[in-house]
């Protein structure tokens, strides 16, 4: 596959994203699927799923994962909440994960994602070593398929993650680097954590937001690629200097109506091609 494909978080039947026929109107080649229902888990649905997106002429570069009982509410709820960090819906998520994992396979797509949830901030404490020991647990799970796991950027600052990441020792997990996520959440300025944690990074999202004026505390604000505080521009320079090659996957995490969907993805899609552009120019002229 050539440079920075284009691409879009789609959605079949499950949580937020494009509708893989607003994906397919606008000619773009590459998603990041939101794992579908459990009940949408078989590997009939599987081969359905896969021939559709091979007549829509899509290829799926990562699955997500989410849970039933996560919630983006506010930060705090995410902190109880969301992925394997909290301990009393984690047994079961690993199951499940797993399960997500081998979806993934039967659709022929060897990278998952994953909000993992608040990784402890102290790597002394004990809750830290149980994140660890889950996380290696997923990995090897993924490792015997050969799969790997990627890591949501945004609920932690890039030291944090980046230790937590060599701290496994899992060679197949690696980190979705999102931008806006730094930012949304108060994790960071986006673009030297790309630089810091960039040997890690194996997928993005282009995502915008501007700055909480409590950041950490309350959410900063998701708004149109381009309208927020990440600098477009250079955030695909970084990637460019750190060797990022994959997929440049739009995020847009707003329920919205197809046609509106449609506008906003089109008008992402156009600032992406070019600044792209640009850079690849730029590059070949080097
Ligand atoms: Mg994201």
């Amino acid at each position: 596959m050539s440079k920075w494909p284009l691409g879009v978080f789609a959605s079949i039947d499950a949580g937020l994203g494009v509708h893989l026929e607003v994906a397919h109107e606008l000619q773009v080649p590459t998603v990041h699927l939101h794992a579908p229902q459990k009940q949408s888990r078989t590997p009939e649905r599987a081969k359905e799923f896969a021939a559709k997106l091979k007549d829509l002429g899509i290829k799926i570069s990562c699955v997500f994962a989410g849970f039933e009982g996560e919630s983006y509410a506010d930060i705090p709820t995410v902190e109880k909440t969301i992925g394997l960090v909290p301990e009393n819906t984690r047994t079961e998520r690993v199951a499940e994960l797993k399960e997500i994992a081998d979806f993934a396979k039967s659709l022929g797509v060897d990278v998952v994602g994953l909000h993992i949830g608040y990784v402890p901030h102290d790597s002394e404490s004990e809750a830290y070593h149980e994140v660890l020991e889950v996380t290696r647990n997923v990995c090897t799970h993924l490792a015997a398929s050969g799969q790997a796991l990627h890591l949501e950027t945004g609920q932690e600052p890039a030291d944090v993650l980046l230790k937590f990441l060599k701290d496994t020792g899992c060679n197949n997990l690696f980190v979705n680097f999102d931008p806006a996520n730094m930012i949304l959440y108060g994790a960071g300025e986006p673009l030297p954590a790309l630089e810091l944690i960039g040997s890690y990074v194996r997928s993005i999202h282009c995502k915008d937001g501007t700055w909480s004026d409590k950041p950490g505390v309350t959410w900063g604000t998701e708004v149109p690629l381009g309208e927020g505080d990440v600098d477009m521009a250079a955030y695909l320079q970084t990637l460019d200097k750190i060797g990022y090659t994959g997929p440049l996957t739009i995020e847009r995490e707003i329920p919205q109506e197809p046609d509106r969907q449609k506008e906003e993805i089109s008008k992402a899609l156009d600032l992406l091609k070019s600044l792209k552009s640009k850079i690849l120019q730029e590059d070949a002229k080097a």
